[in-house]
């Protein structure tokens, strides 16, 4: 497995312009925080994903609403893959559903009961997103954690029961989401099939549970896989950098390099016109 310096070697040996860059949120290019509403970009990262989207496609992939990872990102040309994966959206195309378009009304009924078995536990913080709901436990006491687990899946026994939901655990996060085969990785299987993706290089920067079934997707055609902090060596990754920090200066050095490709395959062509 490749750390930092080698990691940068061998991108160095992929065309920068045909790489397709993904990218998870919280934990990867946004710093993990307490509460999920607060998380945000640094102005250096922004300032590279716009540079980068110029060039090469952006996805973003995360658990979050499609809405709130624009509003969070806001650089143009980016696409989104969001929800863990049960939609996508490119710069200039409709939504695109990879599992169903779950009731809102079904959704809120996860929610209540969800928010029902977190009363009385202090911290714990239950958010409807439209289609899936998380329940955060960054902010419980660690000795109230299991009991807030309990209360939770009990809950939820009768979508559970039924198989109707499927629970995906993140950092101190339990998701409930419709069930069916669909998730990060296989959007971004379907996302690769695109004619835009297609030949490219992809390059897939996650750091949680949910990203390293996209690692799968991207090994697949001879991308790299990159896991952001966490242990190393145990999820199959291709290279791993220890936090945001780290992926920030890789997203500025790549950016760079997008950028050099470039002006070099504007001046082949100039010269060849000559
Ligand atoms: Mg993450």
């Amino acid at each position: 497995m490749m750390r930092g310096r080698s990691l940068r070697a061998r991108l160095a040996t992929i065309p920068p312009t045909r790489l397709v860059l993904f990218l998870d949120f919280d934990g990867t290019v946004a710093p993990i925080v307490s509460r999920p509403k607060q998380a945000r970009l640094t102005a250096a990262v922004k300032k590279a994903l716009r540079r980068l989207a110029r060039s090469v496609p952006v996805v973003i992939v995360s658990g979050r609403a499609l809405g709130d990872l624009r509003r969070r990102v806001s650089a143009p040309g980016v696409h989104y893959i969001a929800h863990h994966g049960l939609l996508y959206q490119g710069p200039r195309t409709a939504v695109r559903w990879f599992g169903p378009r779950t009731p809102g009304r079904l959704v809120a009924r996860w929610a209540r009961a969800l928010r029902s078995s977190a009363e009385g536990i202090s911290g714990a913080l239950v958010e409807d997103k439209g289609l899936t709901v998380a329940v955060h436990d960054r902010l419980v006491r660690p000795m109230q954690r299991p009991l807030l687990r309990r209360r939770a899946l009990r809950a939820l026994a009768p979508w559970l029961k039924g198989k109707t939901i499927a629970l995906v655990r993140g950092k101190r996060v339990l998701e409930v989401r419709a069930a069916g085969p669909w998730g990060k990785g296989a959007a971004v299987a379907a996302v690769l099939q695109e004619t835009w993706a297609k030949g490219r290089v992809p390059l897939y920067l996650g750091d949680d549970r949910t990203d390293f079934e996209a690692f799968r997707a991207v090994k697949k055609k001879r991308g790299l896989a990159i896991r952001v902090g966490g242990g190393r060596g145990l999820v199959g990754e291709d290279a791993w950098v220890p936090g945001p920090r780290a992926v920030e200066c890789l997203l500025r050095w790549l950016a760079k390099r997008v950028e050099a490709g470039e002006r070099r395959s504007r001046e082949a062509q100039s010269s060849e016109k000559q």
